[in-house]
């Protein structure tokens, strides 16, 4: 599937300067300035970022800051915090954007639909009205957010309801 059918209009403003050498996730991270930054929480073990390339509208990328490629490197650590980080972005998407379901997940390695080597999560918010498959192939689908104000709304919402560890 050419991911750029999703979102295209903007994507010139991705890359400012020379297209960057490297691993996207891993420029993200250290805050390239060629690089747009996404980003809409940090700490020392993950980061998350608004997908520029949204299947849907609230579509989130969760990596840890480790250039890691398989989720079996991960440390129990590593590990805990993702649990409580994603329960928490699950709550914060819920509130934003109210979605019916999600798709969960990781792909990993190349075969797998993976185009970034550093493992990332997938969290993918699924609405009633969302356009078929056919749509899609038809060139119908029409993206109804910037991801740049998907990000908006996160770090504005992230800023009034912080994440903790130490939540339940
Ligand atoms: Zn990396």
């Amino acid at each position: 599937m050419n991911r750029e059918y999703f979102y295209s209009f903007d994507k010139l403003a991705y890359v400012k300067g020379a297209k960057p050498k490297g691993c996207i996730l891993c420029l993200i991270r250290d805050q390239d300035p060629n690089v747009i930054d996404l980003s809409i929480y940090r700490d020392d073990l993950f980061i998350t970022v608004v997908n520029l390339y949204p299947y849907n509208p609230g579509h989130l990328m969760v990596f840890p800051v480790r250039h890691i490629e398989d989720i079996r490197q991960y440390t129990l650590q590593e590990e805990k915090m993702l649990s409580k980080l994603k329960r928490y972005l699950l709550d914060i998407t819920d509130n934003l954007f109210e979605p019916i379901g999600y798709n969960i997940g990781y792909n990993m390695g190349q075969p797998a639909g993976a185009s970034i080597s550093h493992l990332h999560l997938h969290i993918i918010p699924r609405y009633p009205s969302e356009l078929g498959i056919s749509d899609l192939i038809a060139g119908k689908r029409v993206l109804v957010e910037n991801p740049r104000e998907t990000a908006r709304k996160f770090r504005e919402k992230i800023a009034q309801d912080a994440f903790s560890i130490m939540r339940s």
